[in-house]
């Protein structure tokens, strides 16, 4: 593999001007203008230890990133290849597309080249099943397991050298965020992440956030469990925050209205112990940078942490607004009708998320005859339903709140005309994910009702009072799906509406035609941020 990189040809067919143009280049910004000299300086430090989490992740998905790069002069063929940490098409499901390569080890750089699962049972070291070692073949044939603190021993002194520098000069004003940086950098250098992780949980009011380490296990596709390195440098959006809390404390009173009869809604809701935050990403490095990007984190995936203590989910607002501009808007001006651009709005956008998250705390976990729960009964159609649910409730939550004056901006009209041009959007590639199929439910629930009406030219209009009324039916409809526990209904329902139809799918695919790109890439950095 590595002998065929002098020529450094993109395969044939392959259009590397053409497929760099299907991303759009967003600058990821905030106002930095209030940050005091320390925090400036702090956040470049932070930056520093997030580069070196990037060159971690190159070396866990390719390899030797310099060794590729080498015979790479600056033009489309090197940006995409940055771009996808590796020459393998991320959103074309990894094809390779630079002569020579051949197809990305399902392993990546976690196992040895050629690596099967034979093999890998023979290993007799049962550190070979941990989320941080990586396993090598040594001189003799022999398969050796190594911790990624020895692994990366020098990349992670240096990393965890920045993050306590960081620490050092916001502990003034960020004392608890001054701590979990130690936590963490003592965590990073010993292979275990219980202690930082329980310890961010925990943490409130900080206003900046690092997010690092070895995290997501999805680069590794041969056997699901080593971790990739990545890193989210953040700052808190207090305005925001600030606003979810309020609709927290209101869930107990949505629940009682809930349109379905009491014994559905019998269950007491409030603070699950999972947490939402809103913040604004300073940069991001490795995993979560390849490809298509992030714009919501929900941690620790521990799940015993996840048990006692629970998660938190990050929304990034900026990169949400970066998607919103470059995707959502531009297909609402394809796919909905003209009168009604209007109510696309990213405050909608970003709200219908916001409330979508809170409204999976509404309704029952368990059956409502209390024998078992919900996720139990409905086994692998539990999540479609579930996110169905919480769009569903979610759009219920913002009528009942824009009636009572808790919510005030906007219109009706903005959050469900918006709500369905980002179906559009989460369901331009397929809906095959559990999100993917929810949305479908949703939207031929409102297709099927008189809700959205599709126009002859191919564009879909909302009937705001018909809408009213097909959320009331269908949140009802789900809630008794789910606190009767009855996985034949919720099979049918997927069966029958889980689907894209033939006349979405036509629609859908002027889409592809028309130049919307596919995701946002960053240019990103101190410069950037106006911070050097
Ligand atoms: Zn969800």
């Amino acid at each position: 593999m590595i002998g065929s990189i002098a020529a450094q040809q993109p395969v044939q067919g392959f259009d590397a001007a053409a497929a760099m143009a299907r991303y759009k280049k967003v600058a990821l910004q905030v106002n930095t203008s209030a940050f005091s000299e320390k925090e400036k300086q702090a956040v470049r430090l932070l930056i520093g230890a997030a580069q070196i989490a990037d060159s971690l992740f190159w070396k866990q998905a390719w390899g030797d990133k310099n060794e590729l790069l080498r015979a790479m002069p600056a033009g489309p063929l090197r940006d995409f290849t940055l771009l996808n940490y590796g020459p393998w098409d991320r959103l074309n499901n990894d094809a390779p597309f630079i002569q020579g390569i051949g197809t990305k080890p399902e392993g990546a750089r976690f196992y040895p080249p050629a690596f099967t699962k034979a093999e890998f049972d023979r290993v007799a070291d049962s550190s070979k099943f941990s989320a941080y070692s990586i396993l090598n073949r040594d001189a003799f044939g022999q398969t050796t397991v190594q911790p990624y603190s020895a692994a990366y021993t020098g990349e992670l002194r240096l990393m965890t050298q920045q993050m306590r520098m960081a620490a050092g000069l916001l502990r003034p004003t960020d004392p608890l965020f001054s701590d979990y940086l130690e936590l963490r950098a003592n965590d990073l250098l010993r292979d275990n992440y219980d202690i930082s992780d329980r310890f961010w949980l925990e943490m409130r009011d900080n206003k900046f956030d690092l997010i690092i380490g070895p995290i997501e296990n999805y680069e590794d596709k041969f056997l699901g469990i080593k971790t990739a390195f990545e890193a989210y440098v953040m700052v808190r959006d207090n305005e925001w925050s600030q606003r979810l809390e309020k609709y927290i404390g209101l869930l107990p009173w949505l629940q009682e209205n809930l349109p379905v009869a009491p014994a559905y809604k019998q269950e007491k809701v409030g603070n699950s112990g999972s947490q939402l935050a809103v913040f604004d990403a300073l940069y991001y490095a490795g995993d979560c940078n390849a490809g298509s990007k992030t714009i919501a984190v929900n941690l620790p995936n521990d799940e015993t942490i996840q048990k006692e203590i629970g998660t938190r989910r990050t929304q990034i607002k900026n990169v949400m607004r970066a998607k919103f501009d470059n995707m959502v808007q531009p297909i609402s001006e394809l796919l909905i009708d003209p009168k009604q651009r209007v109510n696309i709005t990213f405050n909608a956008f970003f709200n219908n998320v916001m409330f979508h998250e809170v409204a999976h705390g509404l309704g029952v976990k368990n059956t409502i005859d209390g024998k078992r729960t919900v996720r139990e009964s409905l086994g692998a159609k539990y999540s479609a339903i579930e996110e169905c649910k919480a769009d569903v409730l979610g759009l219920y939550m913002v009528t009942r709140l824009l009636e009572r004056g808790e919510l005030t901006e906007g219109t009706l009209a903005d959050y469900y005309v918006t709500f369905v041009a980002s179906v559009f959007r989460s369901v331009r590639f397929g809906a095959s994910s559990a999100h993917g199929k929810a949305n479908m439910i949703t939207f031929n629930f409102l297709l099927n009702s008189g809700a959205v009406k599709r126009n002859k030219k191919g564009t879909y209009r909302v009937n705001i009072n018909a809408m009213k009324k097909a959320i009331n039916d269908l949140a009802g409809l789900l809630l008794k799906v789910q606190g009767d526990g009855s996985e034949a209904r919720a099979a049918e329902l997927l069966a029958k509406d889980g689907i894209i139809g033939t006349i979405l799918a036509q629609d859908l695919a002027r889409l592809e035609s028309s130049g919307i790109p596919v995701d946002i890439y960053f240019e990103q950095g101190i410069h950037t941020l106006g911070i050097q």
